[in-house]
């Protein structure tokens, strides 16, 4: 969700605080603001829009000050307003907060204030309650250390909060929710991503959960929420999290579809080990639970697919948020296998400790290594493939399916024998002529409905490819499974409809072909994802001939490309979609 930024350093950190907010906008950008401490107060600047159109306004990196926060909003609670924007002040002005997640007593907490202490709001969030509750008790120990685990007592919900005091102390606190001390000689940060860590800083610290930090003239401490000193490891950030850009690209989003051809190579590479138990134990146990949300979880649904058909295993696959409706069936001491991309999203945190309560083993496949997730799990695989900054996830989904297929060939003796450098090869086939796909776009820009059908282990594709375009386009788009269009959805076919067949030549090939005739009879149009032509295309979208197994590897490329130059055509910037952010650590 939004981003929290805190640095400590020897010269003047508001321009630092504003360039990695810039970096970590996709975690959320519906308003953003700095607090900076100056000799004698706290000077705060916020408003609502992204940053650089904020910072042009408010010129909010030229405040002068070592120490300071900053941050960029994704609402939970209030409306996008400037007085709902982060950083909340205490009544006192002494003491600044900026913060992730939500307070699920704020209710309660805002009316005791009111009543015992005279409090007066000056926004509707639930954030504003964390320097008010911090003031009060700083006023009764003058103690920073004691405040902070006061507060904490106090407060119910998932959340990472920093807090600037006036008296020069800059405070990380983690509950549920990432945060991350950057440590350097000079500068000291705090963040929720290390996306957002400045290029200087390679050496951080992972909070752990009810931990914080007290950071003072350039020394920190770590303490768990009694007081304790707490343990920690310093590790170090991979450049590539460090030099994040769109190079020569437009948008990150399309940036990350070209990277395929390499990250497709580089999935679950380093974590052979990891790997080959998360096979032991998916070979040994009688049932196993695929989880995961949105994309994630379309990967879910095709791990369903290879598993059964490649190894013979039972699979369920469960959406990480339906995970506790459904607690009450989970076999016990069965294997639950958690996919997702940050490895930090409420939803598959939740599923998970559904899962530990039955007892189940927990695996997981994440691209960020170091995420609350990975803690959770008994063995993880990492997707390996890089920062990924476009909100709609693109390069770690095929990177996801890519650890499945080994997966499932490893299950299988190898009866799959994947060369994943037929793959790459085939993405780069793909990517290196898109013009009938941005001919196709410029045509249907001004539609408002599209279908994707796909099926098999290609409906799980069609429902992503549906995904991508909803998220990035607006146009609303369903990914039905082919069988399932003279069940319902036939009755919206008429002139103006346009379908996305994903139509590789196997099983489903002649299948398809039939819904195609339906679907033509009712005059609406064909797009053909297909290594084989068919008259019926009104467009055709040539994929490159592989192993008849393999085509939900290569299908979604063309899939994302659609989504991708009608975004452009249709004026949106497809990396920041509205109401979206990346890794939904709320609830
Ligand atoms: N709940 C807080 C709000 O709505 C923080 C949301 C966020 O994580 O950006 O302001």
């Amino acid at each position: 969700m939004c981003s929290i930024l805190g640095l400590f350093s020897n010269s003047d950190v508001a321009p630092t605080i504003v360039s990695s907010l810039k970096k970590m906008e996709y975690r959320g950008y519906d308003s953003v603001g700095v607090a900076i401490k100056n000799e004698s107060a706290i000077q705060t600047k916020k408003g609502v829009g992204k940053v650089n159109a904020v910072n042009d306004q408010l010129q909010m990196d030229k405040i002068g000050g070592h120490v300071g926060i900053g941050h960029t909003r994704w609402a939970t609670h209030g409306g996008v307003t400037a007085e709902n924007a982060h950083p909340h002040m205490c009544n006192t002005d002494s003491i600044g907060v900026v913060h992730n997640g939500i307070i699920e007593n704020y209710v309660e907490l805002r009316e005791e204030l009111e009543r015992n202490h005279n409090i007066i709001f000056k926004s509707s969030t639930d954030t504003e309650v964390i320097p008010n509750l911090l003031q009060i008790f700083y006023e009764k120990s003058h103690d920073v250390k004691r405040a902070i685990m006061d507060t904490v007592q106090k407060l119910k919900g998932h959340y990472a909060f920093l807090a600037l005091f006036k008296s020069g102390e800059l405070v990380g606190v983690r509950n549920h929710e990432p945060l991350i001390v950057g440590v350097s000689d000079n500068d000291l940060v705090l963040t929720s991503d290390v996306v957002g860590l400045p290029e200087n800083i390679s050496s951080v610290i992972y909070l752990d959960n009810n931990q914080f930090v007290i950071i003072k003239n350039n020394q920190y401490k770590i303490y768990n929420f009694e007081g304790h000193a707490a343990q920690f490891a310093i590790k170090t950030i991979p450049k590539s999290y460090q030099n994040v850009s769109k190079g020569s690209y437009d948008h990150f989003t399309i940036k990350e579809i070209f990277e395929q051809p390499t990250t497709i190579l580089a999935a679950g590479e380093g974590d052979d080990n990891n790997l080959e138990k998360i096979v032991e134990f998916i070979r040994d146990s009688d049932f196993v639970y695929v989880t995961g949300s949105g994309t994630s979880y379309h990967i879910s649904v095709i791990a369903k697919y290879l598993f059964s058909r490649f190894a013979g295993k039972k699979v369920e696959h469960v959406m990480a948020s339906e995970m506790k409706y459904s607690s009450r069936y989970i076999i016990p001491n069965s294997t639950m296998f958690a996919i997702s991309q940050s490895g930090e999203s409420a939803d598959i945190l939740e599923a998970v400790s559904i899962g530990k309560k039955k007892n189940a083993q927990i695996l997981s496949m994440i691209n960020s290594r170091n995420s609350s997730l990975a803690r959770e799990s008994i063995f993880t695989v990492g997707l390996n493939c890089g920062p990924e900054i476009g909100v709609a996830a693109t390069k770690s989904y095929t990177s996801q399916m890519a650890i499945l297929y080994k997966i499932a060939d490893k299950l299988c003796d190898n009866c799959l024998a994947i060369d994943f450098n037929t793959i790459s090869d085939a993405y780069s086939k793909i990517l290196s002529d898109t013009s009938k796909i941005k001919e196709l776009a410029k045509n249907i820009k001004d539609i408002s409905n599209l279908f994707v059908i796909g099926r098999g282990v290609h409906y799980p594709n069609a429902k992503e490819g549906a995904l991508k375009i909803k998220e990035i386009t607006y146009v609303h788009a369903e990914g039905i499974a082919g069988g399932e269009l003279k069940h319902g959805p036939l009755a919206l076919m008429d002139s103006s409809t346009y379908v996305i067949v994903i139509n590789p030549f196997d099983d489903s090939y002649v299948d398809n072909i039939s819904s195609i005739h339906e679907i033509k009879s009712r005059e609406a149009k064909i797009i053909g994802i297909s290594n084989k032509y068919d008259p019926s295309y009104d467009y055709w979208i040539e994929i490159p001939t592989i192993r008849e197994e393999l085509y939900p590897l290569l299908e979604i490329i063309p899939l994302q490309l659609i989504a991708y130059y009608l975004a452009i055509e249709r004026g949106i910037d497809p990396d920041y979609p509205k109401n979206l952010a990346k890794s939904v650590t709320v609830k």
